[in-house]
């Protein structure tokens, strides 16, 4: 691989990305540093970064094979990942199974509640508005992104959810709900981001156990090993995060 890192432009809360030596690449970096309820609650996974930046190659590449385009180029080192540079649609993408988190609170639900039928949220990207939730005639409005954008993204969210539910099933892992972030890249969405624990809910299907951040969230202890387990039961290895 002849691309090199070349300037950092952005150090976010999980990653740092960087400019490449080509202008159509960038590199992401996954760092250990966990934060929650927008910044309030922070600290450290050890090994997060190297789980999550795995796990979440390991799931682009799958789906690139589904027929979902993503960012993902190539992994380069264990926390490191080449990826094609794209224009980040402000919107978070958020896809609901079974009820957990902020669902629960906002509709006096009960944690674990199936849905009749999958969920989709939109969030608005601004960590200084709190990420709030906004609908289609919100980012039609705004801008954020064109109707037929929107028609794509949520296509391709639904087939990433019908995906990860039966493949996770069969790891022995309960998809409850995870967050999605889309990018345009030459014209054309394509997934980008990542799906890891920092970014879905998984509960052990046999013992209902969280793998997942809820674990740093909540205080529930053994963080570390959730995400080594998650790493393991997904690659078969390096589960010593
Ligand atoms: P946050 O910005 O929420 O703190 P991260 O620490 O994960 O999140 O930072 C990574 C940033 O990189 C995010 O803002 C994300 O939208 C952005 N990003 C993800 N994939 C790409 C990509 N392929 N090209 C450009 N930016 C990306
Ligand atoms: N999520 C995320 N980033 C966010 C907000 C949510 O990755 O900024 C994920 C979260 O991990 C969960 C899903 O989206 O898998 C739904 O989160 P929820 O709305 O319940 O919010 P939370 O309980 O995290 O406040």
């Amino acid at each position: 691989m002849t691309v090199r890192k070349t300037a950092q432009i952005y150090e976010g809360k999980a990653k740092k990305v960087y400019d490449t030596t080509d202008p159509a690449l960038a590199i992401v970096s996954y760092k250990d540093d966990a934060t929650a309820f927008n910044g309030l609650k922070r600290g450290t996974i050890a090994g997060k970064g190297v789980v999550n930046n795995r796990v979440s190659n390991h799931l682009f590449r799958l789906l690139e094979k589904e027929g979902v385009p993503t960012h993902y180029v190539e992994e380069l080192s264990d926390r490191e990942t080449l990826v094609k540079k794209v224009q980040i649609v402000p919107v978070e993408v958020i896809v609901r199974n079974i009820v957990a988190g902020s669902l629960a609170k906002r509709l006096g639900l009960a944690e674990g509640t199936r849905l009749r039928s999958a969920v989709i949220e939109y969030c608005y990207k601004n960590d200084d508005l709190g990420d709030p939730m906004i609908n289609e005639t919100h980012i039609a409005a705004l801008g954020l992104a064109t109707h037929d954008e929107m028609e794509t993204i949520a296509r391709y969210a639904l087939a990433v959810n019908r995906f990860l539910t039966g493949y996770l099933e069969g790891l022995g892992i309960e998809l409850i709900d995870f967050k999605l972030e889309f990018g345009r890249a030459d014209g054309r969405i394509v997934l980008a981001d990542e799906i890891s624990p920092d970014t879905c809910r998984f509960w052990d299907t046999a013992s209902g156990e969280k793998l997942d951040k809820d674990r740093f969230r909540r205080d529930l202890g053994h963080v570390e090993e959730a995400y080594g387990e998650i790493l393991r039961r997904l690659t078969g290895g390096g589960g010593e995060a």
